[in-house]
Formats: C-alpha cells, sequence, structure tokens
C-alpha cells in the first residue's frame, strides 16, 4: 500500500485535495483533523540540536507549529508556492510584504482600486519611510512599463478591484514589473486560489485575507502570503523579525474552514451571478458591477484569466444618497457591516472618496453586495423591500 496521500496529487481534483491533508492521519492517532498545539517553547533533547536548532522541524513557536504547519502546506498547494507566511489579519498580509521589499528610496506602484486600509499604509508608514507611492489605472495592463522607474521595487495589484471590480492583465502587468527589476504582489482574496492563481502569471506573493471565505464563517481574522522560491527568503526573514505569527484556534479555524471552501465558494459564485442578473433587469439599477457578467468592462480579461467567480459585487442605485440610505436600512436578511466571504448576506454603502483614477460609475448610489449561502429568493425578495424603501424615499 502506498503511503503517499492524495494531498500532493496534483491529478486529484481541487475538492478532493481540500478534503484530504495535507496531514496524515496516521501520525496523529487515526485523528482525521490535525491536533491544535498551544505552545511557546520547544524542547531539545541535547545542546548541540539546540545549537543547531534549525535542522529541528519545530524550535519555537512563533517560527512556527504543526497547527500553522498544516495551513501552511495546505495553502502553498494550493497557490503552486514555495513558501506561506500566516498573520494575524489580512491587512498585516498585505503590510508585512510591502515591509519586506522596500525601503527608504524606492518607488512603489499601486493599483487605485486597491482596499482603501491597503492605501492608508502607503499613504501613511511607508510615506513616512521615505518611499514614494504612485497610484495606476487598473486597465494599464502593459503600458506600466512607462511608470517603472530604476527605483521602483514593488507593484502592487488587487484584482478584481475592492468595490470598482476592474480586472488587471496580471501577467502583462507582472512581466512588465520583472523586466523592471520589481517584485509583483497581488491580493488575491476576491477569488481565492480556487479561482485564480497568481503565481501562475508570473505574480511574486499572493496575498489573502483568511478572515473571508478560508475562514468562511465571520468568526475568525487571519492572513496568509504565498510566495515564489525566488523572493521566499527575504518574505519568512521579515516574517520573523517583526515577530508575527497566527494564534493556534484561529488557525485551526481556518483550516476546517478549508474543507468546504470549494462547496460554499461554488453556492455563493452561483447565487451572486443569480442575484446580479436579476439586479441587471431592474429599471432601478443603473449599472451591475460583476466581472461575469457579460456587459461589464472587465469580463473579457475575467475569462480569460479566472476559473469562476465569487460572492462579491457591486451596483449602481438610481438616485442620490437618500436613496442609497433607505434601500440599505430596509434590508432585513443583509446586514449592515464590513469584511465578506461569511455564510451571511451583507451589504455596504461604497466610498470612493480615495480614488484619483478609478472613480467608479456614475448615475446614482454605489453598494457593495457579498452574497451568502441563503436562498436567493429571500435575498431578491429582501432587495425589492430595499427597492420600495428607496421609491418612497
Ligand atoms: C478584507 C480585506 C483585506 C483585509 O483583511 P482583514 O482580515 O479584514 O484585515 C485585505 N484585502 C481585501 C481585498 C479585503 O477585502
Amino acid at each position: 500500500m502506498s503511503t503517499e496521500r492524495p494531498k500532493s496529487d496534483q491529478t486529484v481534483g481541487v475538492n478532493t485535495r481540500l478534503a484530504h491533508g495535507p496531514y496524515d492521519p496516521r501520525l496523529q492517532h487515526g485523528f482525521v483533523n490535525p491536533p491544535v498545539f498551544h505552545g511557546s517553547t520547544v524542547l531539545f533533547p541535547d545542546v548541540a540540536t539546540l545549537r543547531d536548532r534549525a535542522r529541528q522541524p519545530f524550535s519555537y513557536a512563533l517560527s512556527g507549529t504543526p497547527t500553522t504547519k498544516a495551513l501552511e502546506d495546505a495553502l502553498n498547494e494550493l497557490e503552486g508556492s514555495a513558501g506561506t507566511i500566516l498573520l494575524p489579519s489580512g491587512l498585516a498580509a498585505v503590510t508585512v510584504p510591502l515591509l519586506a521589499f522596500l525601503s527608504a528610496g524606492d518607488h512603489c506602484l499601486v493599483v487605485d482600486s486597491v482596499y482603501h486600509p491597503t492605501r492608508r499604509f502607503c499613504d501613511g508608514t511607508l510615506t513616512r519611510m521615505g518611499v514614494t507611492v504612485e497610484y495606476f489605472d487598473p486597465h494599464i495592463g502593459g503600458g506600466i512599463a512607462a511608470l517603472m522607474r530604476p527605483e521602483t521595487k514593488v507593484v502592487f495589484i488587487e484584482a478584481p478591484g475592492s468595490h470598482t471590480f476592474e480586472i488587471v492583465d496580471v501577467a502583462a502587468v507582472a512581466e512588465a514589473a520583472r523586466t523592471g527589476g520589481a517584485v509583483t504582489m497581488m491580493d488575491n482574496t476576491w477569488a481565492t486560489p480556487l479561482l485564480f492563481r497568481p503565481l501562475d502569471h508570473g505574480v511574486d506573493l499572493s496575498i489573502h485575507a483568511l478572515t473571508k471565505y478560508p475562514g468562511g464563517h465571520s468568526d475568525v481574522m487571519m492572513g496568509s502570503v504565498s510566495a515564489s522560491r525566488e523572493v521566499w527568503p527575504q518574505l519568512r526573514a521579515t516574517q520573523l523579525q517583526l515577530g508575527v505569527n497566527a494564534a493556534p484556534d484561529d488557525t485551526y479555524l481556518v483550516l476546517r474552514g478549508l474543507k468546504t471552501m470549494g462547496v460554499r465558494l461554488e453556492r455563493h459564485g452561483r447565487s451572486a451571478l443569480a442575484v446580479a442578473e436579476w439586479l441587471a433587469s431592474r429599471d432601478e439599477v443603473a449599472a451591475v458591477l460583476h466581472p461575469a457578467l457579460p456587459d461589464f468592462p472587465g469580463n473579457a480579461l475575467w475569462r480569460r484569466q479566472f476559473s469562476g467567480s465569487s460572492g462579491l459585487f457591486g451596483f449602481v442605485l438610481k438616485g442620490g444618497g437618500k436613496t442609497g440610505d433607505a434601500f440599505l436600512n430596509a434590508l432585513t436578511l443583509f446586514g449592515l457591516g464590513f469584511s465578506w466571504g461569511g455564510h451571511e448576506s451583507l451589504a455596504v454603502p461604497s466610498d470612493l472618496s480615495d480614488r484619483t483614477i478609478a472613480k467608479g460609475p456614475d448615475g446614482g448610489t454605489l453598494i457593495r453586495l457579498q452574497i451568502g449561502l441563503e436562498d436567493v429568493d429571500d435575498l431578491c425578495a429582501d432587495l425589492e423591500r430595499g427597492f420600495a424603501a428607496a421609491r418612497a424615499a
């Protein structure tokens, strides 16, 4: 009998790989799930091993435990990466790699439709450190070559863009960055590695808010950065220099979430597309911003690069801010709140006041929806309540 489990077998489907491993139950008394190691100290059998501790798989909990290793292994397999670090939030998974690859005097190119807290870090901490930050049009493609300077060290992309859902030509941007000597980082939270694998398109570092679909139940915050072989040593060294890793129970929750991520994501994606199509048919709606809709400007690029769509998209409700507020206040199933990727549907008004290029569509109030695991008919009935309130406003 082979001792090799299906875990590392890329010929089996991704759901099979999510369901099995990446750990071996026989090494944990047959229990199917990995134990949660709480710890700080790791003991060594003798002084020689303590001095030469890199030869031991674990030497101190800050650098990893069997629990964090199980999640890192699972993400490496999904991303096709050489190494993954875990961090206590998705935002930390954005800031740590930026700190790892930027120094005073460097230039950093960031897509204008980036997640707002990423921009806040760039305009705040990075700028204070002496890094010059420049924002670029998400539709720039290979044209980014014209923005590259000798001191450009990082190109940061996110696709689809936060709130406005622009699709970036990832391979074209990554190639121009590489030619110019810069590292490309991509916030891949929307797609998860199931719908897009950045490293296959020339990106060096793939970033995730594990808080979203991998966690999947609105009960945990965590982030990850998965790196190519070339940049892995510097990423890992920076994590250890800064002294940040993920907590054991949180790591376990994300490991558990991964088991069902495939089926959840399929449902989130299907329901979101159904709601988006329904919204597109409404007179009250000026535009639906969903990459899988054929008339969305990024649709062809999305189809070429992504293998599916997840549950987050936006739409423009005709009318001013008061109409939008009335719509949102009338919703009962959709909660008003940030974050996404959990089982429950959420709605937020989009604030694009930070944008300099990707200013979003005109024609009304932009609203972002996260479609949860509820029944689509119930969600549409809730949105119908919103439309009635908006008409009365
Ligand atoms: C939510 C989010 C993050 C940050 O994740 P947290 O775990 O909430 O810190 C980063 N990027 C994107 C695109 C997100 O939506």
